[in-house]
């Protein structure tokens, strides 16, 4: 990586602002999913034990430019201070004199959670003040949340222009490490698995991963009815984006002249749509009529799947197989299936890269994340970088 590292500063007695992704699921100001928070730990704790004054500045949610309690970033303050086992100050904004003043009070190794960026309109705006306001609580900044440097905000991008030095967290470095690595020099057979709701989402990724020489491309979730009904067959009810059917008959194109093998699920869950709670059944694709609505791929796919992995040396997953979150109805089966198949790859030795929220959820559902060899924090993030685009939030950071 070119870029400047957390560990090439001299943080000792400085003022450093983090910029980490907290952006966590709460529930009644308790945090239900402490993943984002133990990923932005190791930074933390470096910068502590270097003796920096650690201040941590975060988005929670989208509260549109307005203070709302419930996207307070406070409950993640106290589950912090658990997690490091020391505490942790909280300011009730992340500009300001109050904020200052509490900046000014840190010691060496003390840590401060700044409020909710997202309740100012101008770090969403990039706004040239606000960005020099957080600049100014700090010597030197460091950028640890990737699942954010897909956006030019005030704290991702604009901040960097107004500290002395602006450097990679190790979190946001093992996420550019391991996905560039994807992207540069992926050993072979190299597989891409892609699920979720919208084929739009991941024409970008498609075309590079066939640009970057995929050897397989398995297409599953909702985003397969667009590549079926294109292709002339009945989807029934299924989530279709009938804009997009041009673009899944110019992906397959692509992927036949470029020698990409192009999977799609063979047979489906479904249910009938005047009766969805009694109806369930697993079809092959080719027999689903008109009043059916496909849900989750079948146990039949997720054998191919599972075979078209046999020999993969890398594997990329983003994406569930269907209607995941449906649980109690059993529609995260098929998503779980995938979760185990490329856990099976990583302790054949493959490389395997899980990215987006309702994959890795589905990682943890299974119970092998342990087995996968790097989870990445982006959603859209990991998606663009992916696709070959340079994230703001990277592009900012100083050279080394
Ligand atoms: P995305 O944000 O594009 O990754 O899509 C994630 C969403 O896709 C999840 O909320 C799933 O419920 C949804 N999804 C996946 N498969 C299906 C399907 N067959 N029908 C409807 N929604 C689906």
């Amino acid at each position: 990586m070119n870029k400047l590292s957390i560990k090439d500063l001299d943080l000792r007695g400085k003022r450093v602002l983090i910029r980490v992704d907290f952006n966590v699921p709460l529930k009644d100001g308790v945090v239900e999913d402490e993943t984002r928070i133990r990923g932005a730990l190791p930074t933390i704790n470096y910068a502590m034990e270097q003796g920096g004054r650690v201040l941590l500045a975060s988005h929670l949610g989208r509260p549109k430019g307005e203070r709302a309690e419930k996207y307070s970033l406070r409950p993640v303050a106290g589950h912090l201070s658990l997690l490091l086992g020391q505490p942790v100050a909280f300011a009730e904004d992340c500009i300001g004199p109050d904020v200052k003043a509490k900046v000014d009070a840190l010691k060496d190794g003390d840590v401060l959670l700044l409020e909710n960026l997202r309740f100012h309109p101008e770090e969403e705006k990039n706004d040239e003040t606000f960005a020099k306001e957080l600049a100014a609580l700090c010597d030197v900044y460091v950028n640890d949340a990737f699942g954010a440097a897909h956006r030019a905000h005030a704290s991702t991008a604009g901040i960097t222009k107004y500290v002395g030095q602006a450097a990679a967290g190790l979190l946001m470095e093992k996420e550019l490490e391991y996905l560039g690595r994807v992207i540069k020099d992926p050993a072979h057979p190299f597989v891409a698995i892609l699920g979720g709701a919208k084929v739009s989402d991941k024409i970008a990724v498609i075309n590079a991963l066939i640009d970057r020489r995929v050897d397989k491309l398995l297409i599953g979730g909702a985003m397969a009815y667009t590549f079926f009904k294109a292709q002339g067959f009945t989807v029934g009810k299924s989530l279709v984006e009938d804009d997009k059917m041009p673009t899944a008959l110019e992906i397959i194109e692509r992927a036949k002249a470029a020698g990409v093998e192009l999977l799609l699920p063979t047979d489906h869950q479904v249910v009938d749509s005047f009766d969805p709670l009694q109806s369930k059944k697993t079809i092959p694709i080719e027999f689903t009529n008109a009043g059916l609505v496909g849900l989750d791929i079948g146990a039949e796919t997720v054998d191919l799947f599972s075979r078209a992995l046999a020999d993969a040396k890398t594997v990329i997953w983003n994406g569930p197989m269907g209607v995941f979150e449906e649980k109690a109805l059993g529609f995260d089966q098929g998503t779980v299936g995938v979760a185990r198949a490329v856990a099976e790859a990583a302790d054949r030795g493959a490389t395997v890269i899980v990215g987006g929220g309702d994959s890795v959820a589905a990682v943890n559902d299974a119970g092998v994340a342990e087995r996968i060899t790097h989870i990445s924090t982006g959603g859209g993030a990991t998606l663009e970088f992916l696709a070959g685009d340079e994230l703001p939030g990277v592009a900012a950071l100083n050279d080394k």
